[in-house]
């Protein structure tokens, strides 16, 4: 209990994990405004208001943002204290990733796949995109990833395709099993979210899902393989669904609130709320990839471990 207080045992590659996990939330940053604009990621930081080019002193993750206390230097513009929380949440992230996984290539994986993760939640929620150039060389990074270190599946390939491997070297059996696992976690989740957009399009004659989804389930696949896409793809339409009945309830409470307040509305408030907040059901456009991109995260992490629960319940 009391290792917090000894400094002896800080341990010393986690901090470096966080301070690496600073710096690329910093470029992270630049990324999640620039790439969706189409600009060059290349030159220095600058300010969204005036253009100024922030200073290297002034651009140290984190600390550069209280010191200014959230205004540029030069125009006294707000920016937003987002930048900071997204090199927190980078930092944490990466010192996570080496606490699960050791000093391993999964460990560098894992980081590689949170970075474009929040770069990806952090573009949908703002402009409600998925930019080719963040997925497309994600997808590329998943797969060659799977050769380096074992998807999840793998190893249930190994062994049900025993024959078809039984030629190749004993060590390096897994890789094209875990190769095949990354593909197929990538058609399934991509497959799905085009399967769905699909059926939208022909239930309701109008595109619910974009094709950023599919792009962004074809890199989740390949970064997570098959069974901890499914997670993500049960997690994603779960929460999707509450915040579509949670946005409904709000206008529809809302509405019904101001109704009753009018004498000449007060018969039909009811039937008057449910209409507006049908409305908004047939106007809301669902951020989805905010949802399947904060879940992919979520069952990284911790989807081992529920799968595990979930399995031991019924045993
Ligand atoms: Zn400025």
């Amino acid at each position: 209990m009391s290792a917090i207080y000894l400094p002896a045992e800080i341990d010393l590659i986690a901090v470096t994990f966080f301070i690496f996990g600073l710096a690329f939330g910093s470029f992270l940053n630049v990324c999640i405004y620039r790439l969706p604009r189409g600009m060059s990621i290349i030159p220095g930081s600058a300010c969204p208001h005036c253009g100024a080019g922030i200073k290297p002193y002034d651009n140290v993750p984190v600390f550069g943002w209280l010191m200014l206390r959230g205004r540029c230097r030069s125009c006294r513009g707000h920016i937003s204290p987002r930048y900071m929380l997204v090199e927190l949440l980078i930092a944490i992230l990466f010192a996570v990733s080496y606490l699960s996984f050791g000093l391993s290539v999964e460990a560098i994986k894992f980081c590689v796949f949170s970075f474009l993760i929040v770069g990806l939640v952090f573009t949908d929620a703002d402009l409600k995109l998925l930019p080719d150039t963040m997925t497309l060389p994600g997808f590329a990074l998943g797969v060659i990833f799977s050769v380096l270190t074992p998807v999840g599946g793998t190893a249930w390939l190994v062994r049900h395709g025993e024959s078809w491997f039984s030629s190749l070297p004993f060590d390096f059996r897994w890789r094209p099993a875990s190769l095949a696992a990354a593909l197929l976690g990538a058609v399934v989740g991509s497959l799905f979210i085009w399967g769905i957009g699909a059926l939208y399009k022909l239930i309701r004659g109008v595109e619910g899902m974009g094709f950023g989804d599919v792009k962004l389930m074809l890199m989740v696949g390949a970064f997570l393989g098959v069974k901890l896409t499914v997670l993500t793809l049960m997690l994603g339409s779960m929460l999707g669904s509450l915040a579509g009945v949670g946005a409904m309830l709000t206008v529809w409470s809302k509405r019904l609130k101001r109704n009753l307040k009018s004498a000449a509305l007060r018969g039909s408030a009811g039937q008057r709320a449910w209409a507006s907040a049908q409305l908004l059901l047939r106007r809301y456009e669902m951020p989805f990839g905010v949802f399947l991109g904060s879940m992919a995260l979520f069952s990284a992490y911790f989807g081992d471990r529920i799968m595990n629960w979930y399995v031991g319940f019924y045993r």
